[in-house]
Parts: structure tokens; C-alpha cells; sequence
């Protein structure tokens, strides 16, 4: 699995030299850390995403079933 650039969606190649990734698209430079943090923060939203559509559908039947 390729990392992708979570500004623009753009590849991250890494560079030896600067132990750094560069996206080929944006230019953006992240480091192995940097990129792990992204991944696990943009994971943790989209749980809570679904949490709130869940709770979304339970409130929209609550409030059809009066
Ligand atoms: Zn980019």
C-alpha cells in the first residue's frame, strides 16, 4: 500500500537523503511520524462519523415512530 498526501491525494515518495516524504503533487514534506498521525487521527473520525450518522438514524426513527 503507497502512501498518499493527505492535502491533495497526490503521491509521497520518500527521500533517503531528508528521511522524508515529498508529495510529487503539492510539494508538502512529511515524516514517517507525521504521516502514521494523519492516518490514525483521519481513523478516529470517521468512527466518530459513523457514530453520529447512527445516532442521526435513530433519532430520525424516534421521531417518525410518534
Ligand atoms: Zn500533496
Amino acid at each position: 500500500m503507497s502512501d498518499v498526501c493527505p492535502e491533495c491525494g497526490g503521491v509521497l515518495k520518500f527521500e533517503p537523503s531528508r528521511k522524508r516524504y515529498i508529495c510529487q503533487s503539492c510539494g508538502l514534506s512529511l515524516s514517517r511520524e507525521e504521516i502514521d498521525e494523519i492516518r490514525y487521527k483521519d481513523q478516529k473520525l470517521n468512527e466518530e462519523d459513523e457514530k453520529e450518522r447512527v445516532r442521526k438514524e435513530y433519532l430520525k426513527w424516534w421521531a417518525t415512530k410518534k
